[in-house]
């Protein structure tokens, strides 16, 4: 196996594009070296991309936020404007394993990893969050919705990797919120995952609103009937019933051991309505 850790993202994608055999990027590694030591993988070059300095910064702009493929979600609990911009994007990107597996871990590398029950995405989903793909081909801007394809599966091609989110400005008035339901305090993947994210006009009014599901289907749902059930409302017990019916409706899920079909559409509806609730207060409804 060869290890790369280049410096730039260019001499990055030119490893990729020119490997021989299995060629995977490296991030935090928490999921790749756990792959990786149960022999599911064997990887013929690996790409450390801590090094590329842009891609280990958050920076603000006139349209929003760049974070970096290789910041740490640790990293984003410490930057106060993105927790003040999107605090429902970064507590989901910090409830991800543990205190020392958020010191590690990346939210692009919780995208590519491409698992329905990822926890950053639904957020970031809700969010209107866009991935800076970067590839032999140049560079595309992709709603992350489009990045997993399936379980473990992404649209990225050979050569290419993801080297920023971007999470657009704020209007004023806008809030989001990202809730999970799993049967432990922390350290366990999500059984049904909800991300809500919307802005409100002068009289708490919902003008805009993206709601987003997560494990209840093979990629991560953004379910725009489940918007249009709050926009135009004030988040009264009407418009989150028909949101909570909407959320439903649209799960897909597996049963396994973690939780059934009946049980993961039914919490889909209730963690939706509580995200949206809390995504409202944030956004000043009252
Ligand atoms: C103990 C433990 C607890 C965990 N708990 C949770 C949890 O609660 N919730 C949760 O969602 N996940 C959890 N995970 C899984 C994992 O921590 C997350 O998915 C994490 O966000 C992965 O990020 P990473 O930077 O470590 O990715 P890596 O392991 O570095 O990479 C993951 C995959 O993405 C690819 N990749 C990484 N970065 C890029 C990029 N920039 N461009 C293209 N491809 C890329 C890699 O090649 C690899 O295939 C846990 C893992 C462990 C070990």
């Amino acid at each position: 196996m060869q290890y790369e850790a280049p410096e730039t993202t260019k001499a990055a994608v030119s490893l990729l594009a020119a490997a021989k055999g299995s060629a995977y990027v490296l991030a935090g590694g928490s999921d790749l070296l756990v792959r990786m030591k149960g022999g599911f993988i064997e990887p013929d070059l690996v790409v450390d991309i801590k090094r590329i300095k842009p891609m280990r910064e958050v920076k603000k702009t006139a349209n929003g936020f760049v974070v970096g493929a290789a910041v740490s979600c640790a990293e984003l609990g410490e930057n106060k404007a993105l927790v003040k911009a999107w605090p429902g994007v970064v507590e989901a990107a910090n409830l991800i394993g543990s205190k020392q597996v958020q010191g590690r871990c990346t939210m692009a590398g919780n995208l590519c990893n491409a698992s329905p029950a990822a926890d950053s995405v639904p957020a970031l989903v809700a969010a209107g969050a866009k991935a800076v793909v970067q590839g032999p081909k140049g560079k595309r801007s992709v709603p992350v919705e489009q990045i997993p394809v399936g379980p473990g599966k992404t649209s990225l091609k050979r050569g290419e990797l993801i080297e920023s989110l971007v999470l657009p400005a704020r209007k004023p008035r806008s809030g989001d919120a990202y809730l999970r339901f799993i049967p432990r305090s922390e350290m366990d993947i999500a059984v049904v995952s909800a991300g809500v994210n919307l802005t409100l006009d002068a009289k708490g009014v919902i003008t805009e609103a993206r709601v987003a599901l997560g494990a209840v289907a093979p990629t991560v749902l953004l379910v725009a009937a489940a918007a249009r059930a709050i926009i135009g409302t004030r988040l009264d017990d009407a418009a989150l019933e028909k949101l909570g019916q909407a959320a439903s409706a649209a799960c897909r899920p597996i049963d396994d051991k973690r939780g059934t079909v009946e049980f993961r559409t039914k919490v889909a509806a209730v963690l939706a309505k509580r995200a949206a609730k809390i995504a409202y207060s944030r956004a000043g409804g009252k």
